[in-house]
């Protein structure tokens, strides 16, 4: 039988082409190796659908269904750099799994990583795709991101991959001291804020304007 050419990584969506896409990455600034490593490893070919497959490595958002987009690498690239800081990650949470791209990326970078969305079918596919990916240290969540998961707080790192008009006051709660929150935040115009939680207080650093789907309230 014939190779799935789009599946099976040839021509559009090989190596090589992830290599040229990391290399435009650097170009615009990504500067953390293990963040280039990981998003060289992950296909992200994966996460979309066939049809628009051979669009999988340009640097731009793609939809993915129910009104909602696949991150732009860039912004995947820059938002996980972040929250690094530099350093390894242990317990991380992201809000808005959608195709679960960047939940595979965080996969890489991070000791655990549980993901909450609240689309159920998009919830679906991403548990696919992370298990066609094998990523064992993933767990996904049918949910309101906005309440996080308590039960398992503290996390070390938090991304919320959907644009908030306030900080969810319970997702402030649920970061570790000394750990590292990357959310967009604004209505309108939004910008990508870092939050840092230290002993007896939280430090904003406001960092570049972004414009993700809005993060809205409940389940779909
Ligand atoms: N992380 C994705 C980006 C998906 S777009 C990527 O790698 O490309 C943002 C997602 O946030 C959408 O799927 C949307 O349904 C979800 N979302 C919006 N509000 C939410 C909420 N309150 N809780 C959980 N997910 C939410």
């Amino acid at each position: 039988m014939a190779l799935n050419p789009i599946k099976h990584g040839i021509g559009m969506t090989s190596q090589r082409t992830r290599e040229r896409l990391i290399a435009r990455l650097r170009e615009e600034g990504i500067r953390d190796e293990v963040v280039l490593a990981a998003m060289l490893e992950i296909p992200r070919h994966i996460f979309v659908d066939e049809a628009i497959a051979s669009r999988a490595y340009e640097d731009t958002a793609l939809p993915i269904g129910y009104g909602q987009t696949i991150s732009q690498p860039y912004i995947v690239a820059r938002m996980t750099e972040i929250l690094r800081g530099g350093a390894p990650l242990g317990k991380v949470l992201e809000i808005g799994t959608g195709c679960g791209y960047q939940t595979a990326v965080l996969s890489k970078v991070a000791q655990e990583v549980y993901s909450v969305e609240r689309i159920n079918p998009l919830l679906m596919k991403a548990r696919n795709h992370l298990r066609e990916l094998r990523a064992r240290n993933v767990k996904l969540k049918y949910a309101d991101g906005a309440m996080g998961i308590p039960e398992l707080a503290p996390y070390d790192g938090i991304m919320v991959t959907c644009g908030a008009t306030i900080v969810p006051q319970e997702l402030l709660q649920q970061l570790a001291v000394g750990g590292r929150m990357v959310i967009p935040v604004g209505s309108g115009d939004q910008v990508l804020t870092l939050i840092e939680r230290t002993p007896d207080s939280y430090v904003q650093t406001k960092l570049e304007l972004v414009k993700f789907v809005p993060l809205l309230g409940g389940i779909a």
